[in-house]
């Protein structure tokens, strides 16, 4: 059976002391997590180890980071090494988020070696494809995702696959309050888990979770989570208030 994730992605936002305390308040309240309902939470690099103790104890709820480098180690200043963030106890990594590929040229051929360099090392990845407003327009969104998820993860084995995560995030949905409809996302969804089952198979394509990610909130969560192939969401700024964070979560639980 397939898992079912909400992951919180608070992109550069917030001080140690307001994460630390939005932590706490998810953790005082998510205690329904399981493990095939799990919470991610993504912080930036310098909360990681903050996270990661306040974490300790609760199993489903896991810790994630935004990035990671694309090369094992050595001169790469300002980098940070997928080893350096499994000693910092993440457990999840967002690769190829569209601020990432749009703001910070990261193109398919350095997204495919951040992956690899995730699984090599043992982390999981929430790999991010999704499309800009002129291509849904152009209604040809289906080949853009599919050319994104070819170059970036087709070259992992079967096995490999079993660790990552793809998380379909529109562009002209993300932060902008305009959400894709269940219509636009079930049919995106069962589209990606085809060109999952096209290279991998039947087996592959049932069990990979397949995240919702843009504007994603409180009032259209449940309606999203219940698309038979929508497995749950990648949130960003709803996961910066507890409140509606939580009620994401709940939305996943109940789904
Ligand atoms: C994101 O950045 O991954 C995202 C989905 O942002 P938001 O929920 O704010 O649209």
């Amino acid at each position: 059976m397939r898992k079912k994730i909400v992951a919180a992605n608070w992109k550069m936002n917030l001080t140690l002391a307001d994460g630390a305390f939005l932590v706490n308040e998810i953790l005082t309240a998510a205690t329904a997590v399981t493990t095939l309902k799990q919470v991610v939470i993504a912080t930036p690099f310098v909360h990681l180890t903050q996270t990661a103790a306040q974490l300790e104890g609760f199993g489903n709820i896991h810790l994630g980071a935004q990035n990671c480098s694309s090369e094992k180690s050595g001169a790469y200043t300002g980098e940070v090494s997928a080893a350096m963030l499994i000693d910092a106890g993440v457990q999840y990594v967002i690769v190829g988020h569209s601020e990432r590929r749009g703001y910070f040229n990261e193109d398919s051929a350095m997204l495919a070696k951040k992956v690899n360099q995730c699984l090599e090392t043992g982390l999981q990845v929430i790999f991010c494809c999704g499309e800009p407003l002129e291509i849904r327009d152009a209604e040809t969104q289906n080949a853009f995702v599919a050319k994104q998820i070819a170059e970036g993860l087709f070259h992992l084995t079967a096995e490999q696959l079993q660790n990552v995560t793809i998380a379909y995030e529109p562009i002209w949905a993300i932060g902008t309050g305009r959400t894709a409809t269940t219509e636009q996302a079930q049919s995106i969804h069962a589209y990606i888990r085809n060109v999952i089952a096209g290279q991998y198979g039947n087996d592959a394509a049932a069990n990979i979770a397949i995240l919702y990610g843009g504007s994603c909130n409180p009032t259209n969560a449940a309606e999203l989570f219940a698309c038979p192939d929508v497995d749950g969401g990648l949130i960003g700024g709803a996961s910066l208030k507890a409140d509606q964070f939580l009620s994401i979560i709940a939305a996943m639980i109940n789904s």
